[in-house]
């Protein structure tokens, strides 16, 4: 099969009309700020041989979405560039749109362009773009002295899986943090709670102190809960008298600690310091 006939069978897939130019033409809404992110998704980095290629598809939309939900905001379109690998590209390339589109549909998000191409190892590399109203985006440097620190959901739940859990991108609760409880800080947490909520705090130009005991996922270690990345959970702040509910949709939500001054991005963990040590690509080899 050849590259037209494969980019014929993505388009039949994802059934999107924007396809077929040489550039998607997209329309915002007046009032609304775009929001854009990147993510490369890398065969022995993010996922292995093992990963299914539907899950692949699925997971690899998941990290997109997942970076507007923590902005608060509504996704859209998403453009997919992949070099694939694999010996039978056109059944890889069924199951990788399977998985992305079925997720795709369930947020009403349009696929609108990308690339393919073969090479050695499998890459994929998506951009997803979504809409706030204007100014109202929810960002990692909004969080002041004294706001209370919360997460969504378990902790640890991907680091027991051994990373192959999928995460399901918290796009309801994003929009709920910024519309309802006017969170004041938000990021999602893909690389670990101690070196999300360094970041964080380095951005909001304060420390935080956690005194409060985690939600961690059954069959996770607070090592796990602490350290393990790709949960996908939420992480925010809210001013310390904002009534936040035990859960949302069925999904809970925990304080688990305080924003206070101090060396910028410093941490506390029960009064002692806490070095921020989950996933940094440039630090550790193990595939995820
Ligand atoms: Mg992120």
């Amino acid at each position: 099969m050849d590259e037209l006939a494969l980019v014929a069978r993505i388009r039949k897939r994802s059934r999107s009309r924007l396809l077929g130019d040489d550039c998607a033409v997209l329309s915002p809404k007046p009032g609304e700020d775009l929001l854009v992110t990147t993510d490369l998704f890398l065969e022995g980095t993010h996922f292995t041989k093992d990963t299914s290629a539907s899950e692949a598809g699925r997971k690899c939309l998941a990290r997109g979405l997942s970076d507007i939900a923590a902005m608060g905001g509504i996704p859209r379109w998403c453009f997919v560039s992949l070099a694939l690998a694999s010996k039978s590209p056109t059944r890889w390339l069924d199951d990788f749109y399977k998985g992305l589109t079925t997720l795709a549909k369930h947020h009403k998000v349009a696929l609108a362009g990308g690339d393919l191409t073969r090479a050695k190892t499998t890459a994929a590399d998506i951009i997803v773009l979504g809409a706030v109203p204007k100014g109202k985006a929810l960002t990692r440097s909004g969080a002041r002295r004294g706001d209370a620190i919360y997460v969504s959901g378990l902790l640890g739940r991907a680091a027991a899986s051994d990373y192959k859990d999928i995460p399901e991108p918290r796009l309801a609760l994003g929009r709920f943090l910024r519309e309802k409880l006017h969170a004041t800080a938000c990021m999602d947490l893909s690389d670990g709670l101690s070196l999300d909520l360094h970041r964080l705090c380095l951005e909001s130009k304060l420390a935080a102190s956690i005194h409060r005991l985690l939600p961690i996922s059954p069959g996770a270690s607070l090592l796990d809960a602490v350290h393990g990345g790709e949960d996908y959970e939420l992480l925010f702040t809210v001013a310390p008298d904002t009534k936040v509910p035990a859960t949302h949709q069925g999904l809970h939500l925990t304080q688990i600690g305080t924003i206070t001054t101090g060396r910028p991005g410093d941490l506390t963990f029960f009064g002692r310091p806490l070095k921020p040590a989950g996933w940094d690509p440039f630090r550790s080899t193990r595939a995820r």
